[in-house]
């Protein structure tokens, strides 16, 4: 029956699990153990698990698996696995997939604790990894080898809203047997056609547009129901990144009206960034709804919008760049993304100000280079506050 419905519908009803009371909205079970009638069943239970059946909230709990069966009916997928936060999602698939002496690609224009997990940590155990710029097919195609276990990249890249060719990565990639796995966050469920495109893992940290007011960490693996409870399952559940019911509740609430708060935030976004394009106080303005954006075309095909980021480039780098922030009335100056309000972030002095000055060059981080989040504000409001921040500079 789920498979018939549209995305939307799937957003408000797909994986609800009603208890014995037939509560309306969705239970949170706020509880870390459950109760066994026997030994036997205890015993039994730590066998195999039924579907309803749960044992201690690290391996699965009620209002986890909800949300873990309304966003794989969502995406597409066979199953998900939902995590304490996106990098705990993004850690969790990768470590639990490598071992010593893997080989990865990754894209080169990651979000910073990402390219912290690929560079720092996977080259401690022994992971060989090269870095790509995700964009250039020829250097995926260089750089994957027989022996490459997985690819990952995020199919727009933060800050700098790269667009990567999902399908002929995957193309590249299943050639040789490797594992394709794509951080989604800046595309979106409501945008996102991953696995179909050949993405064999997705993720998103639901931090951003799921939870989309800005209240609660979370993350999200998806995929085969092989890789989720064969591959990633043992290594969540011993390891301890669970998500807790709490806030797997508040993200099954955000799937709810995520379709119609994205398409806002996106429709804000194509409005602002043709706007602002040409503006004199401006360098650039990045935004792959825009036919300036390198990868117009490939953004249109593969998601059919161009998102709810963008990134502009203002002219007199960062001291214009601060001048900029700090004269926004109604946009916030905050790190995160994704929220019901309307964000910027200076990416050169705050994310990305651990990379070195030359990556940040390679990056396209350049001191005037500030990101918008788009949220839920009226869009005149949104417009006249930028643009009489950019008479101040
Ligand atoms: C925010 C973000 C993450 C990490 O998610 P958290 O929930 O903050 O742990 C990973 N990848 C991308 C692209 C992000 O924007």
């Amino acid at each position: 029956m789920t498979k018939d419905w549209d995305a939307r519908t799937r957003m408000v009803h797909a994986g609800t699990r009603r208890s014995q009371y037939g509560e309306v909205s969705e239970a949170i079970f706020l509880t870390q153990g459950f109760v066994y009638e026997t030994a036997e069943q205890a015993e039994a239970r730590f066998v195999a698990l039924g579907e309803d059946e749960f044992i201690y909230a690290r391996y699965g709990n009620p209002t986890v698996r909800m949300f873990e069966d309304r966003i794989a009916a969502i995406e597409g997928a066979e199953d998900a696995f939902a995590t304490a936060s996106g990098m705990a999602a993004v850690n969790g698939a990768l470590t639990a997939l490598l071992q010593s002496g893997d080989h990865v690609v990754a894209a080169r224009a990651l979000f910073g604790s990402c390219l912290y997990i690929l560079q720092d940590v996977l080259g401690r155990y022994g992971v060989e990894v090269t870095l790509v710029d995700g964009t250039d097919l020829e250097q995926w195609r260089a750089a994957i080898r027989p022996d490459t276990k997985a690819v990952f990249f995020e199919s727009v890249s933060n800050p700098t809203l790269e667009v990567i060719d999902i399908a002929a990565v995957a193309g590249l990639a299943h050639a040789v047997g490797a594992l394709v796995i794509v951080d989604n966050v800046f595309a979106t469920p409501v945008f996102s056609r991953a696995l179909e495109q050949g993405a064999d893992v997705v993720i998103y940290s639901t931090t951003k547009h799921i939870d989309g007011q800005g209240r609660c960490l979370g993350g999200v693996v998806l995929g085969s129901k092989e890789f989720i409870r064969g591959t990633l399952e043992p290594y969540l559940k011993h390891s301890g990144g669970a998500l807790s019911p709490f806030n797997a509740w508040v993200m099954l609430k955000g799937l709810e009206t995520l379709d119609l708060r994205v398409r806002a935030q996106a429709q804000s976004a194509q409005a602002l960034a043709e706007a602002l394009q040409g503006h004199p106080k401006l360098d650039r303005v990045i935004y792959p709804g825009l036919d300036s954006h390198p990868q117009h075309a490939l953004a249109q095909a593969q998601m059919g919008s161009g998102g709810t980021m963008l990134a502009i480039e203002v002219a007199g780098g960062q001291a214009a760049a601060f001048r900029f922030l700090n004269a926004l009335e109604l946009f916030t100056i905050s790190n995160n993304l994704g929220d019901a309000k309307s964000l910027v972030t200076h990416p050169a002095t705050t994310t990305h100000q651990r990379l070195p000055e030359d990556q940040k060059q390679h990056l396209g981080i350049s001191p005037g280079l500030v990101r918008v989040s788009l949220g839920l504000e009226a869009i005149g409001d949104l417009l006249a506050d930028v643009t009489a921040a950019l008479d101040v500079i």
